[in-house]
């Protein structure tokens, strides 16, 4: 079993509803076993800012899938959410990245990892490090913590919603 942390987020439609959909289809995907939920935060859009607010959130899973076969479940999900793909970082119902796999590091046309964009991303470490500990090391040996303060500091808040 490998620990993967999959990085949720949403901004179309029902996002809460979205997000605790894939949480509970994340769960129940083959040889795949549930290893912990952050609380759901709110943040002010990536790219273009003519949209509404995300809905982020990480769930934590212990799996026997292989990367490229996790992508590819992630994204039926998506699909399954509605997922339309338009403008690069516009709105969507349902977004699902692979953030960590375990200690894999991978450069591929389809995956790299770990997710080459959450180091500037408040939204993904702020849950990442709810679930996984501040104390969290990276492949080059860099924590959690030390990832959170090198990171911008852009609009998030917790919200109180449940799962
Ligand atoms: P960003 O990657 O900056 O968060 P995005 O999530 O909006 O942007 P998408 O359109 O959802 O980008 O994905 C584009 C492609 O990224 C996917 O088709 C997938 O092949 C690739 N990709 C590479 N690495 C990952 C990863 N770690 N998790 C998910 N997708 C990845
Ligand atoms: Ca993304
Ligand atoms: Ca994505």
């Amino acid at each position: 079993m490998t620990r993967c942390f999959i990085g949720l987020g949403a901004n179309l439609g029902n996002s809460h509803k979205a997000l605790q959909q894939a949480a509970n289809d994340l769960e129940q995907l083959p040889a795949t076993h549930a290893a912990g939920r952050s609380p759901i935060y709110r943040s002010a859009p990536v790219g273009p800012q003519d949209q509404a607010d995300y809905l982020n959130a990480v769930v934590a899973l212990d799996t026997t899938l292989e990367p490229l076969a996790l992508l590819l479940n992630l994204q039926a999900l998506e699909q399954n959410a509605g997922r339309q793909r338009g403008l690069r970082w516009g709105p969507r119902t349902l977004d699902l990245d692979i953030l960590i796999y375990g200690s894999t590091v991978l450069n591929s046309d389809r995956l790299t990892l770990p997710h080459p964009r959450m180091f500037e991303r408040n939204f993904v470490l702020r849950p990442l490090a709810d679930i996984a500990g501040e104390y969290w090391q990276f492949a080059d040996g860099s924590s959690l913590a030390q990832r959170l303060d090198a990171c911008p500091r852009n609009d998030l808040t917790p919200t109180t919603l449940d799962w």
